[in-house]
């Protein structure tokens, strides 16, 4: 059994987009636009400007008042959109209830949308033509090709269908010639859906929903699900229990997470080449 250390990858991606901005002098801001003040956006905004500050890009969070209006969103919005300095636009999740997310997220520049959740970027993927994809779905994928894990002709079952990580992971999936099955709350048999998979991945958000039952010998297992407890951080894997069956299987933390703030950075440097070097 190889444990998919995502840590480790996160360091090696940071490390090589740092020394391109180094090599090209290139200069770029990433925004964050955050409402109010949850507390675990305040952690996710924290690392992704750590993370920035490492590799030599200037990230800038706009922070605003949990009664921020609508309109008062979309015109920072635009503004950043035609600041021609601005490479990436995160807008953080959640946002107050009475805000449409899609609406304002929509608004991003499809080429500033480093979070892969515009309609342009949504529809790339369904069709397979766009190299920005939602930050967890570009870290799965980073850290399958890093292990060298072909998706080609498996099994891959995905348990959630979210938008941010389930149904992008479907098609991504899809894209890479897996037979993808997509599970959820309404999915009778769990556990002989997921024997089925080569590849089991589950975004869930339930401590231990997958046991070693769950899983057949030899297969690759991604646990993306994050559930706290306690301030500890548990994934939907019944880890101890299900790693001595699998080939691959990612630890949390240490897993996908680290993935997903390395995924920003990348596909950020990634908006800048496009722009500046292949464009
Ligand atoms: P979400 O939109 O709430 O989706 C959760 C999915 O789980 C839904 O499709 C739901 O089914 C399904 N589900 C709930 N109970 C189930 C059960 N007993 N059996 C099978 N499926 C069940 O959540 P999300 O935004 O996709 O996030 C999913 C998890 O990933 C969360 O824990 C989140 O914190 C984590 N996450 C981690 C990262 C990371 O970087 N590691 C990034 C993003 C998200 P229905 O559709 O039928 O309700």
């Amino acid at each position: 059994m190889t444990i998919l250390d995502g840590k480790k990858l996160k360091q090696e991606i940071l490390d090589e987009v740092k020394s391109k901005i180094e090599k090209n002098n290139a200069k770029m801001k990433l925004a964050i636009i955050q409402v109010g003040n949850n507390e675990a956006s305040n952690i996710y905004v924290g690392q992704k400007l750590k993370a920035c500050e490492y590799v030599g890009i200037e990230g800038n969070l706009y922070k605003l008042d949990e009664n921020v209006s609508q309109e008062e969103l979309l015109t920072l919005i635009d503004k950043l959109n035609k600041d021609d300095e601005v490479y990436g636009i995160i807008l953080q999740s959640p946002i107050r209830h009475d805000l449409d997310f899609d609406y304002c997220s929509n608004k991003i520049l499809a080429s500033k949308d480093i979070d892969g959740f515009t309609r342009d970027s949504v529809y790339g993927n369904y069709i397979n033509d766009t190299d920005i994809l939602p930050c967890t779905v570009k870290g799965i994928i980073t850290l399958l090709d890093k292990y060298e894990i072909n998706l080609d002709g498996t099994n891959v079952v995905i348990v959630g269908r979210g938008n941010i990580v389930g149904k992008p992971l479907m098609l991504a999936m899809l894209n890479k010639n897996a037979t993808v099955t997509v599970a959820h709350s309404h999915t009778k048999n769990l556990v002989d859906v997921c024997k089925t998979a080569d590849v089991l991945i589950s975004a869930v958000g339930k401590k231990g929903l997958i046991t070693a039952d769950h899983v057949k010998d030899g297969a690759v297992v991604i646990d993306v699900g994050i559930t706290r407890v306690d301030g500890k951080i548990y994934g939907d894997v019944d880890f101890d229990n299900v790693k001595d069956k699998v080939s691959y299987i990612t630890p949390v933390p240490g897993g996908v997470g680290p993935l997903t703030v390395a995924s920003i950075i990348l596909q950020l440097y990634e908006m800048y080449e496009r722009r500046n070097i292949n464009g």
